[in-house]
């Protein structure tokens, strides 16, 4: 017992409760007070543990003697060495036949476990302090329950502290977050990452977890910080914004629709489902833009956006493409009747009149559709024919709806091939003219239309109808008319001199030529260069060129005229001006369209409409040449209604230059051959 008494880590010894004197102690114990094993006998434990020690061990003592139970204590004591010391002390009474006869007192140090309490005591309390003193909402929670959330979290939440403690964490989280947040929670892992919080008036709020798992009053807890980063989201939205809308509409920039649009395209392909992609383009925008300035283009051009914004669904995809560019990806429908209907509703909706600055305008769009799967798999592909088919509808005389057909896709790629030729043969120059004469009553030429033809080199002569209309829509148009003007009036020149004739050449012009810039100008420049004078020159322009803007059309018509060109009407009767409208425009001749003439003279609807129309013109002082006149009956009825002229296959055909000049001399009163009268 000695033994084991002597080596145990512990300090041992037997007090007396008589006296409260020492009757036994181990060396570690008398060391303890700065005794020795038998110096320490028979003290009084006053002596030992000294009167401030017995202070506070006395009741301790007197609970043991008191009760006969077992006493422990803890206090501080300074050891031999002088060093302080915690000690916990264990009393437990020595009793024989009911009286106390002792105690056996039991001391241990555990210095080592007050410090490692006093420094989590210490670092719980430094948290606590952190996390009231933090900038940044910070939560504790155990198992999911909120134990405790300081006042930055609490501001950003829209709580009280008594609403959120014991209240689960993901109650604070919005349902859609919530399967993200679990997973974290059960994972467990140490993380940061962006989710969103759910604020007391139900709005969701962008914030950053970072979790943390630790020791805090005594239990395993995660702390999460809960980081506000609204700011930061709505600046990462805003870029993301601006690099995926247009600027001026806010609608989807192309490439952004790109992006979306294909996966929308990937989506219907796994379920099976037909979507259509429109292709909207604003009709004559650009004369608008030119003529009434940007600012009033750019407003216009919102106010579009806008509409065809509201005239869609939710789950369709607008986007401005450039310019008064705009396409949309239709969320599924069933058909292409249910397509041409949302067409119709954009068409009517875009084309209602705007006010800008005071200004009425309004503008009509073309729009072409493509059909998913049928017309492109691609959206490249859909945008690609979707555009094409807008093309088309622009072609048939725009504010219309077309949708793609693979046929005219064909035929546009000839078109393309055609445009690269046509390109290369206005470089070359290769173009000459034919010339068909005009008869007047007597049957003496009162003038000669120049036509164009096309020398292809593999397809010999192309006739105007296979490539005007192409030069047109590629701009190729006025290198072409100038090249026409110059050789038109050299020839007129060279015959006049030679005496071959009196009568003017007739040019044919486009839309495009006659409201070009410096188009006056550019008449009376290649007048001079060719040293002709005005009166040599007739122009021929259609209807619908005489009606866009009157006045500026009148201003330009009057200024030829002050150069002595005359000026006739093509095609008339095709389009819509009434005579009335033309009676304020300086007009020397109507040139009635061949379809009044091709069923003459037993037709009597065209006979009653060429009748009218002669009469009317005669009224307004305007000369009548019918077109296309190739029978005797009709060039007969003709003159015999009173028309000035006729032109067609029955008097004379197109001729190339040569030919007509020998057709012109034969003519000639003087020619051994006799009058021409006679031969038509
Ligand atoms: P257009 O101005 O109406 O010219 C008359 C067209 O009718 C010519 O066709 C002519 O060959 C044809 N024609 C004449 N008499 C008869 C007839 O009795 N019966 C029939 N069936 N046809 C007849 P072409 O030469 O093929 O020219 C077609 C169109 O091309 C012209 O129609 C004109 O609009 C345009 N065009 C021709 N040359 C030029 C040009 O230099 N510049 C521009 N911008 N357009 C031109
Ligand atoms: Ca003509
Ligand atoms: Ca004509």
């Amino acid at each position: 017992m000695r033994l084991l008494a002597k080596n145990v880590p512990i300090a041992v010894a037997y007090f007396e409760a008589v006296g409260l004197t020492c009757r036994y102690a181990n060396p570690r114990y008398a060391r303890m007070f700065g005794l020795d094993e038998s110096s320490v006998l028979g003290c009084h434990f006053r002596e030992i543990v000294g009167e401030e020690g017995a202070e506070q061990v006395q009741p301790y003592a007197e609970t043991l003697l008191r009760e006969g139970v077992p006493v422990r204590y803890e206090r501080e004591v300074t050891n031999a060495r002088g060093q302080p010391v915690w000690i916990e002390v264990q009393m437990v009474p020595h009793t024989e036949e009911g009286v106390i006869r002792g105690a056996f007192v039991l001391v241990t140090d555990i210095t080592r476990h007050r410090n490692a309490e006093a420094a989590v005591r210490e670092s719980e309390e430094r948290l606590a302090k952190f996390m009231h003193a933090s900038q940044e909402g910070i939560v504790f929670h155990q198992d999911g329950v909120i134990t405790d959330v300081n006042p930055p979290a609490l501001a950003l939440l829209g709580y009280t502290a008594e609403e959120m403690l014991g209240r689960m964490t993901l109650e604070f989280v919005p349902p859609e977050a919530r399967a993200q947040v679990m997973a974290v929670l059960v994972a467990a892992p140490e993380i940061r990452y962006d989710s969103i919080a759910l604020h007391k008036d139900g709005s969701r709020v962008p914030v950053e977890y970072i979790v943390r798992s630790m020791q805090f009053k005594g239990e395993r807890q995660r702390m999460i910080i809960v980081r506000d980063i609204r700011a930061r989201v709505e600046a990462e939205a805003r870029i993301q914004h601006i690099a995926h809308h247009d600027a001026l509409t806010g609608l989807l920039n192309r490439t952004a629709f790109a992006d979306t649009a294909a996966q929308r395209l990937a989506r219907a392909r796994t379920q099976g489902q037909s979507v259509a992609l429109m292709f909207l383009d604003l009709d004559h925008f650009k004369r608008i833009n030119d003529s009434l300035g940007h600012p009033v283009g750019d407003l216009l051009l919102k106010t579009v956006a806008e509409r065809i914004a509201g005239a869609l669904r939710e789950g369709d995809l607008v986007s401005r493409f450039g310019g008064d560019e705009f396409v949309v990806l239709l969320a599924p429908r069933a058909g292409q009747p249910a397509v041409a209907e949302v067409a119709t509703r954009l068409m009517a909706a875009v084309g209602a009149p705007v006010q800008v600055q005071g200004a009425t305008i309004s503008v009509t769009p073309s729009i072409g559709v493509a059909l998913f799967p049928q017309d492109g798999d691609s959206v490249e592909e859909l945008v690609k024919h979707a555009d094409l088919a807008m093309y088309q509808s622009k072609d048939q005389g725009r504010a219309r709806l077309r949708f793609f057909q693979a046929r005219l896709a064909e035929a546009a790629r000839a078109d393309l091939v055609l445009e690269a030729e046509l390109a290369h043969a206005v470089r070359e120059q290769q173009f000459l003219l034919h010339y068909q004469p005009q008869l007047g009553r007597d049957g003496r030429t009162i003038g000669l239309e120049a036509l164009v033809r096309w020398v292809h080199p593999e397809r010999g002569l192309v006739g105007p109808n296979h490539f005007i209309p192409l030069a047109e829509a590629r701009r190729l148009i006025l290198p072409i008319g100038e090249m026409v003007l110059r050789q038109a009036l050299r020839a007129a020149v060279q015959w006049r001199s030679a005496g071959l004739l009196t009568a003017p050449v007739a040019v044919n012009l486009s839309s495009q030529q006659f409201r070009a810039p410096g188009f006056v100008d550019g008449i009376a420049r290649a007048l001079k260069a060719a040293g002709a004078h005005g009166a040599m020159l007739e122009l021929e322009l259609t209807e619908r060129m005489l009606m866009d803007d009157i006045e500026a059309v009148r201003e330009r018509l009057v200024q030829l005229k002050a150069l002595g060109v005359t000026i006739a009407v093509d095609d008339f009767g095709t389009g819509y001006t009434s005579l009335g409208h033309l009676r304020h425009l300086p007009i020397d001749r109507l040139k009635v369209d061949r379809s009044f003439v091709k069923d003459l003279p037993g037709d009597e609807r065209s006979a009653a409409l060429m009748r009218a129309i002669v009469q009317m013109a005669q009224a307004l002082g305007l000369e009548v040449v019918a077109e296309g006149v190739e029978t005797i009956e009709q060039r007969d009825w003709v003159v015999a209604q009173g028309c000035e002229g006729w032109q067609g296959y029955f008097g004379a055909r197109p001729m190339p230059a040569a030919v007509l000049e020998a057709w012109l001399r034969e003519r000639l009163p003087q020619h051994p051959s006799g009058p021409g009268f006679n031969k038509s």
